[in-house]
């Protein structure tokens, strides 16, 4: 089973802290779908298992696609794959697009998961962060999905910001626990080069708040979402018993997909490659057929010893030691036994039934413990 993942690149406007790729034009719309549709014919055989278990809309903002554009593009997936009949089908929002009509419209498309961009319930925080809804939007449009019958939410949040101390990053936790959603990601605001914040950081415009206070903020949301029956199944992201995002659980457990769409990126086992990041000549390289609208890079043993690592250790379940026999040569597995022993000293890493996850002291330094596993 395998995924997709399809790349709207349009916004209304542009967060200050967002380094993803889009456009807030959206004078090429139509052509940039056009576009999408061939690229699902020109690649049909690039994963080698047709079948499919999520459908995945991100960006940018999908929801900014009118109904016959989600509708093309859904169509012509159905018809180059076997989509199981239970797909999990997840479209990425902001609240300002959530209204009744456009609600009527994900249902009848069978999306099935909706992805809502809240990041904060401080209306001075979402100006700062240049977003396009209010906080009583926020809260409205979840309301009004959850009254359309979408069960299966989930919501973005940010901290770390110059707003969030510890008694605000409460109170958004309650909030968001009392809007009763199945699954939270949530994320520390890090600041990139090349973004309005990134700007006003370097211009010492702004500063960044410290270290220890976003770890208590981690901390904080670990312990209030597990007392609300969310569990914390990769570091970002908790999720209701039954409602972690299968989407991106595959991915971290090395499933392929393919990506469809500027920036997009796709992996079959093998090599990974991500399309151009540019609206204009996606569409123009597409139009003719022209390789150059992707690049790839073939994945060594190395390299896909440390993505495993990397993603694996993040999440509940852990680096597995029949899962690293499997795929990797005896050295790299003698290294990582050799070195994983100091992590469990530490108590910084757990093992049980040969797999190895972080403790609670351990995800406070996910990223730094996995580097220095890396071979
Ligand atoms: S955070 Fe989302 S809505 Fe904001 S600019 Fe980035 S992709 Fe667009």
């Amino acid at each position: 089973m395998s995924g997709i993942y399809v790349h709207i690149p349009f916004c209304k406007q542009a967060c200050h802290y967002c380094d993803f790729h889009f456009s807030t034009s959206l004078k090429n719309k139509d052509a940039l779908v056009k576009s999408i549709l061939t690229e699902i014919d020109i690649r049909m055989n690039y994963l080698p298992d047709k079948s499919i278990e999520t459908i995945y809309f991100g960006g940018g903002t999908p929801s900014l696609l009118s109904e016959k554009d989600l509708f093309l593009i859904l169509e012509k997936i159905y018809k180059q794959y076997k989509v199981s009949k239970d797909a999990e089908i997840t479209l990425e929002c902001n609240p300002d697009d959530l209204n009744n009509e456009k609600l009527k419209e994900l249902k009848r498309l069978e999306i099935n998961r909706l992805s809502i961009g809240l990041q904060s319930f401080n209306d001075e925080e979402l100006i700062w962060m240049n977003r396009a809804h209010t906080a009583m939007e926020s809260e409205s449009s979840v309301k009004r999905a959850q009254d359309r019958g979408f069960e299966n939410i989930t919501i973005d949040l940010i901290y770390g910001s110059k707003f969030s101390t510890l008694n605000n990053w409460k109170k958004t936790l309650d909030k968001a626990i009392a809007l009763d959603i199945k699954h939270i990601s949530s994320y520390n605001l890090t600041i990139e080069d090349k973004t309005k914040l990134g700007h006003d950081f370097k211009t010492k415009k702004e500063t960044a708040i410290d270290d220890e206070k976003s770890s208590e903020m981690f901390l904080e949301m670990i312990d209030r979402l597990e007392k609300s029956q969310f569990i914390h199944y990769e570091i970002s992201n908790f999720g209701k018993e039954g409602f972690f995002s299968t989407h991106n659980s595959n991915y971290w457990k090395g499933a392929y997909y393919i990506g469809y769409g500027p920036s997009a990126h796709s992996f079959d086992g093998v090599s990974r490659q991500w399309n151009i990041s540019n609206n204009p000549t996606y569409i123009k390289y597409i139009d003719e057929k022209n390789d150059a609208y992707f690049e790839k890079e073939i994945l060594t043993e190395k390299e896909r010893f440390n993505e495993y690592i990397l993603t694996a250790l993040r999440t509940i379940w852990g680096v597995n030691l029949n899962y690293l026999k499997k795929h990797f040569n005896d050295d790299f597995i003698k290294l990582f036994l050799n070195q994983i022993i100091y992590y469990i000293d530490q108590e910084q890493v757990i093992v049980h039934n040969e797999t190895y996850t972080l403790t609670e002291k351990g995800k406070l330094l996910a990223d730094k413990i996995a580097s220095e596993l890396f071979v």
